[in-house]
């Protein structure tokens, strides 16, 4: 989903149509299919033959929330690396855009949006992103959005309060990595992804929760925690 985006947003803006993303879909197909993750994650036909049908539903949904060949796009996957509050920071920013106020920092999701207290949270990755692209293009993008694809455009003003609780926020999370590290301490974090977690046997937190989530029907079956825990 992410390179057929990419590619369209290349393209000059009267060409990015459904149909083009359609065929740009067809021919990166071999690209995704023989990568090593895609090939890591062993599906059968029909487990591909979805991937590839969410994946362009994903893509179709884009023109739900804009009509990208109305989009002014100044850079796509802009790598990015800075150090933010004194924290490494390396990210990708999905799509850059040069609008009437200035640029905004665009990045796709394809999972579900934010219940409205975990909005701000999820934000920060956006504001992050722009105080790297600050650093990296020497201007401050005024908007971060979050597209979540078939569904909403979450968005923010970039402001110094808000970059700044962003910031903050970050260097707290690493200072608690970096202490993790040097304590050989990690507090497990249980959740649903726990069903996807190579490290689950080893963990009786991730078991027990795995196990719960099996007894009310809360776990999918094709999680790889079922096979590993043999339940
Ligand atoms: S199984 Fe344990 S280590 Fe893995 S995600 Fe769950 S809590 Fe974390």
């Amino acid at each position: 989903m992410h390179r057929v985006l990419e590619l369209l947003c290349a393209e000059p803006a009267g060409k990015r149509t459904t149909e083009r993303a359609r065929e740009l879909a067809a021919t990166t197909w071999p690209e995704t299919r023989d990568s090593n993750d895609f090939v890591a994650l062993t599906l059968d036909d029909n487990a591909q033959r979805q991937f590839r049908w969410r994946s362009w539903t994903a893509i179709e949904k884009l023109w739900d929330l804009e009509d990208p060949a109305q989009v002014n796009v100044a850079a796509t996957e802009a790598k990015v690396s800075a150090s933010i509050g004194g924290v490494p920071f390396f990210g990708i920013v999905d799509r850059l855009d040069t609008a009437s106020d200035g640029l905004v920092v665009t990045d796709y999701k394809t999972g579900k949006p934010p219940r409205p207290g975990d909005v701000p949270e999820k934000l920060d990755q956006v504001l992050l992103y722009a105080a790297a692209v600050e650093e990296d293009w020497g201007e401050r993008p005024t908007r971060g959005r979050l597209y979540f694809l078939g569904n909403r455009i979450v968005e923010t003003t970039v402001s110094e309060d808000g970059i700044r609780a962003a910031v903050e926020r970050f260097a707290e999370a690493w200072g608690s990595v970096g202490r993790a590290c040097a304590t050989d301490h990690f507090d497990p974090l249980v959740g649903p992804l726990c069903g996807w977690c190579p490290y689950v046997a080893d963990c009786a937190e991730g078991t027990a929760e795995v196990e719960r989530r099996v007894s009310i029907g809360r776990m999918r079956e094709d999680a790889p925690a079922r096979t590993l825990l043999g339940i």
